[in-house]
């Protein structure tokens, strides 16, 4: 039969599953997805958490018992959830509840007022922050807000909108409260020489370094609720797991809520947690503490320990490779950190930008272990969107894998001033990367960086668009639809050692699928980042359904 056939042609088998089992679910009357367009394929049907079988609705159907929960999908795709292999969610989550957030709006006014209402609720004097995931170039405005919108919106609290690691706009009220008014204030407070105050725009990491200090951690049940209502969003946009990043502050005590959430049975979604240093100082100590904490595996099959990163040095963190910062000076202190995880068994990745980070990474790496002992743990480089082909070339040969995300699409522009214009727009070499065979997956670095919706990211792979209005990647980069959709779901696999089990409907996997508002296929390439999932399931369960009747209880 065909539709097996071609199933079959991806490697790695899941566990046996019994004929004549009987289904707790069925999806039915959809087209599949596994790689793929699967001809003739139909229908999923699945027991005790995973598939048994990917075919047509006749083979489905032999699974139906009076039991069987069914669902006509009425034509639409159906394919493995997605998979974000890099994403800062768990931090995300603490202050999901409380931050007005400016992903995916598509004008400005919207997001003044989502700021105006921010203030409605909040204290007098408490600060609102809009933290990044947004683009000025993704509002019909094409701009940035000024301080007196600011300070329309909410003129009683200090505000400040962040975008990316760059820059930030601040009301009047947030200046007052910072002392950066008058003369004596920092450099970073950017002045309008003809009205002689400042405009409300600073940039550079320390002043958003001061901004981030100012804000109150939620409480812990904000933090638990807004970690929860973060996942529901994510199964909205079809992502069924995500490796996350940990980030600057993500001490053990910033994973208490997440663990919380997942004590009190949040089954909706798999996460992967990669650990490392959580502010510059003392990163060797704070990775030991780690790894007397917990090792790689540990946990269950929805939210498990997989590693060391996204930063285990913060000299060596190259931000968001605008500045052309050197970190070849820290290559010794990667290689020793390196071996230390590589004789403790853990898996580790590092973010670099630049091409030449990537460079001094590799240097490090290759004075560490055993040929083959980097690879067998899936060392992994995270974002990579300079790389150049001499580096790719030993990636290759490294056997180490590659995270990408659309970060570019948010911050091409910015990089044109230090890369050039061509560089940015070769950037990341995504066609290269496949053509080598080398691991990659795909995320979207959010939420700062970028949004956490998938298919803008999906849309960004395959369109070579952005975001900010920089200049669109050169067509050899670009990917087919296919492609792109294989990254987000057996390629993102891969990272957590998971790609016979996730990411694909052999029978035996995990039964993780989402059928979707529109076919990433077929829509027009421009609609691709506005599709949603209206039916998440998350190893049986459904985790998000959305316009489509389900028979029989939920
Ligand atoms: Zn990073």
């Amino acid at each position: 039969m065909a539709p097996l056939d071609a199933l079959s042609s991806f490697a790695g088998v899941g566990p046996p599953v019994a004929q004549g089992d009987k289904a707790d679910l069925i999806l039915h009357s959809g087209k599949l997805w596994d790689g793929r367009a699967i001809e003739g394929g139909e229908a999923v049907a699945v027991a005790g958490g995973r598939i048994l079988v990917a075919g047509s609705n006749h083979e489905a159907e032999r699974h139906r018992s009076e039991h069987t929960r069914s669902v006509d999908v009425d034509g639409r795709r159906i394919m493995p959830g997605l998979i974000d292999s890099h994403i800062h969610m768990v931090r995300g989550g603490l202050r999901w509840k409380v931050d007005p957030r400016w992903h995916d709006l598509s004008s400005l006014s919207e997001g003044l007022e989502a700021i105006a209402r921010a203030g409605e609720v909040r204290a007098p004097d408490e600060w609102i922050a809009v933290l990044g995931g947004w683009s000025p170039y993704q509002f019909t405005e094409q701009r940035a807000p000024t301080r007196d919108e600011l300070d329309e919106a909410a003129p009683r609290h200090p505000v400040f909108v962040q975008r990316n690691y760059v820059e930030a706009f601040l009301n009047t009220r947030a200046l007052e409260t910072l002392g950066w008014m008058g003369g004596g204030a920092p450099d970073w407070v950017e002045q309008d020489p003809d009205l002689s105050r400042p405009t409300g725009r600073v940039v550079g990491v320390p002043a958003l370094q001061v901004l981030g200090q100012q804000l109150i951690m939620p409480g812990t049940e904000e933090r638990v609720e807004g970690t929860r209502a973060m996942l529901r969003e994510l199964n909205r946009v079809g992502l069924t797991g995500a490796v996350d990043a940990g980030g600057f502050r993500m001490t053990p005590e910033a994973y208490r809520p997440i663990a919380d959430l997942y004590q009190s049975g949040e089954d909706g979604f798999r996460t992967r947690l990669l650990v490392g240093a959580s502010q510059p100082g003392d990163e060797d100590g704070e990775l030991e503490r780690w790894m007397g904490l917990t090792s790689p595996g540990s946990g269950d099959e929805l939210l498990r320990y997989l590693g060391a990163g996204e930063v285990i040095l913060f000299p060596a963190h190259d931000v968001e490779g605008l500045d052309q910062r050197d970190i070849s000076g820290e290559k010794g202190r990667l290689t020793e950190i390196s071996r230390k995880l590589v004789e403790a068994g853990w898996p580790l990745h590092i973010h670099a930008i630049l091409d030449r980070s990537v460079g001094t990474i590799l240097d490090a790496w290759e004075e560490v272990g055993r040929p083959g002992e980097l690879a067998d743990l899936r060392f992994t480089i995270t974002h990579a969107d300079q790389v150049g082909a001499e580096n790719l070339q030993r990636i290759r040969e490294m056997g180490v894998g590659l995270t990408i995300q659309n970060g570019m699409a948010f911050r091409g522009g910015d990089s044109v001033a230090t890369w050039g214009e061509e560089r940015v727009r070769r950037s990341p070499a995504l066609r290269t990367m496949l053509d080598l065979g080398i691991p990659v997956g795909a995320g979207t670095d959010g939420t700062v960086v970028s949004s956490y919706n998938p298919w803008a990211c999906v849309w960004w792979m395959v369109s070579g668009e952005s975001r900010d209005g920089s200049p669109a990647r050169v067509e050899e980069q670009r990917l087919t639809r296919d492609e792109a959709l294989r990254l987000y779901t057996r390629g993102s696999a891969w990272f957590s050692f998971e790609e016979d089990t996730r990411g694909n409907l052999r029978a035996g996997s995990d039964a993780d699928l989402i059928v979707l508002s529109d076919d990433p296929l077929t829509v027009p390439e421009h609609e691709i980042r506005f599709i949603e999932s209206v039916l998440t399931v998350v190893g049986g369960r459904i985790a998000h359904v959305s316009g489509l009747p389900v028979v029989a209880d939920l």
